[in-house]
């Protein structure tokens, strides 16, 4: 039976390959007679697991010296308080862009532990582009610039990374792991793994040592940068399982040629849909194509009486989670790494067929 293809946002589809391995090493992983989840963290077969990942993360992404890799939990959306209760200390005061939903949260959360300049917004032009570099009103004295790159819910995607005096700080929730970057160009990225990297309860922080250390007085010990880099992730029991399988998905890449091949599947794979919604006269997306994601990419139909048409008709054809964000109405299609270029194609057909029909 093949399995249907899910376009959700997340948790989203895993490799297949991932799964089957995870299903045969479930009883028994590599003789030790247990499955990853029964393991103690500090015994020598998790302690194994969990540094094959990270080496491979660090492979993967190029990882500089003088960076930290944090298995965390909580969340991206813990970050949207870790963050300036661990980085804003100097000066009390960032910069962030307001690009989306997801930064929106951000900057709200902010908003409760340091003086926060936007320094750009999207928001009147209801989000449909990212700001450019010349339009970035940039503070001289922030702690960090905090960015958006992907706005999983609007579908925006930075198409630069920004310059600022300030350490760059990326949630790359929805991108991170989808093709190569820079990361010196960074202070610290973040992201929850549910998107692009593995399961839900897993959260990969990248950090430049030389920004940790300072929290605000009264930061709890759990939201301490410090605390994590100094115990390797393990200051209390981290998300053992979900860490062996993100460490699968960073096999699975590596298995691929790593993300410089899978950046290219994803470009293609998100030229061929935006072709397809921009060739049609029923579909379309609000983007302005500079600023459009390869991750994910909402779409409406002309008449959106036909939306509950168009999502019955996609699951009886092996295509689930269309549906789009309650914010936002219409459909998302999620094209994360995890999701196969057959599955793009398939989407694709079923639209042409559905507008030829219904449209
Ligand atoms: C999904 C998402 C979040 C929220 O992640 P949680 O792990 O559910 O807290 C934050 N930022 C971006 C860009 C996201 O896509």
């Amino acid at each position: 039976m093949s399995r249907p293809y899910n376009f959700s946002a997340g948790p989203a589809m895993l490799p297949e390959p991932v799964l089957s391995q995870a299903q045969e090493e479930m009883l028994d992983w590599n003789g030790s007679g247990m499955c990853v989840a029964e393991m103690s963290h500090r015994g020598k077969e998790f302690m194994s697991i969990a540094e094959q990942a990270e080496q491979d993360l660090r492979e993967l992404l190029a990882i500089p010296e003088g960076y930290r890799v944090l298995f965390l939990q909580g969340g991206a959306s813990s970050q949207f308080a870790m963050v300036p209760m661990n980085l804003s200390g100097r000066v009390g005061k960032a910069d962030y862009l307001n690009t989306g939903s997801w930064s929106k949260k951000a900057i709200a959360e902010a908003h409760r532990f340091c003086a926060v300049h936007v320094a750009a917004s999207t928001q009147p032009e209801h989000f449909v582009r990212a700001p450019a570099q010349s339009e970035l009103a940039l503070s001289e004295d922030a702690a960090y610039l905090h960015y958006t790159p992907n706005e999983t819910i609007e579908g925006v995607e930075f198409p630069y990374i920004p310059e600022s005096s300030a350490p760059l700080v990326a949630d790359m929730s929805s991108t991170l792991l989808s093709r190569p970057i820079d990361v010196s160009r960074y202070g610290l990225i973040y992201a929850g793994a549910q998107k692009n990297i593995g399961p839900a309860g897993l959260t990969i922080l990248i950090v430049r040592d030389d920004l940790i250390g300072e929290p605000l007085s009264g930061t709890p010990t759990m939201f301490d940068y410090r605390v994590h880099a100094d115990s390797g992730s393990m200051y209390n029991t981290p998300p053992t399982y979900a860490w062996y399988l993100a460490g699968l998905v960073f096999k699975w890449l590596k298995d691929l040629g790593g993300l410089e091949g899978m950046g290219e599947i994803n470009r293609r794979k998100a030229e061929k849909l935006y072709a397809a919604i921009d060739g049609s006269s029923f579909y379309a997306n609000p983007v302005e194509p500079a600023s459009r994601s390869w991750m994910n990419v909402p779409f409406t139909l002309a008449d959106p009486e036909l939306d509950a048409d168009f999502l019955a008709g996609a699951k009886a054809a092996g295509m689930l989670t269309l549906k789009g964000h309650r914010s936002v109405g219409g459909m998302r299609a999620s094209i994360y790494n995890a999701m196969p270029e057959a599955g793009v194609d398939a989407l694709i057909a079923f639209m042409a067929e559905f507008e030829r029909t219904k449209g």
